[in-house]
């Protein structure tokens, strides 16, 4: 899939601000500094589409990404920041769900995991929330390349086993050297269809 445009559309919190519901949409969801922005960077092939200096603490926002005119791009808040003030931890949730209860051109949720750390349970809540808006979980395993080719591959088995499913629907991942690009957009294809 080849990206000719990719360019920010715009930031909210609520549904009042987010962009009319028009184009199919993919979500990408995971905990602070996991490699979330850098995979969105490399997928679509701009260093800076989305930026990745991020001040814990800061107002957490849900931001829209046009891609090529026919497919939405969402980054979603980073989750588990120990330092995040307590009212904005608070506020995740609810924001969350009136998100996810009111896209209906929402087809999946990518949830961005660190191959090193696993499946952890902030990750859990996020992927089995997805099912219930009536989303499909695509889960990434990025950082690929910290681990050679074969432990890269042992880790995500490993992984599969925890979870009980097959390790060919897990993604493996790197936003350095692209690994796993073709795949995950091989899936964003198959649900949104373009
Ligand atoms: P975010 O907070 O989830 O958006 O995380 P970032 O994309 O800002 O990445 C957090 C840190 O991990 C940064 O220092 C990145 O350079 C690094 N990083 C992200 N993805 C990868 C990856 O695939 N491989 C390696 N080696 N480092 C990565």
């Amino acid at each position: 899939y080849k990206v000719t445009k990719a360019e920010f559309i715009k930031s909210g919190t609520r549904p009042s601000h987010f962009p009319p519901p028009l184009q199919p949409e993919i979500a990408f969801g995971g905990a602070s500094n996991v490699g979330k922005s850098s995979l969105i960077n490399s997928l679509v092939g701009r260093n800076k589409l989305v930026k990745t200096s991020k001040t814990p603490g800061h107002t957490q926002t849900i931001n829209f990404f046009n891609i090529n005119d026919e497919l939405v791009f969402v980054d979603l808040p980073g989750y588990g920041f120990a330092k995040v003030p307590l009212e904005v931890k608070a506020a995740w949730g609810p924001m969350m769900e009136r998100y996810l209860g009111g896209r209906p051109t929402l087809r999946a949720i990518v949830c961005v995991m660190d191959l090193r750390r696993g499946v952890r349970d902030d990750d859990m809540m996020l992927i089995e929330s997805a099912p219930l808006f009536g989303i499909q979980p695509i889960l990434v395993f990025t950082k690929a390349d910290k681990f050679g080719k074969n432990a890269g591959q042992q880790r995500l088995r490993e992984i599969a086993r925890e979870l009980g499913c097959p390790p060919g629907e897990l993604v493996l991942y790197s936003s350095t050297n692209g690994q796993g690009g073709e795949q995950l957009w091989d899936r964003i294809r198959q649900v949104t269809g373009v």
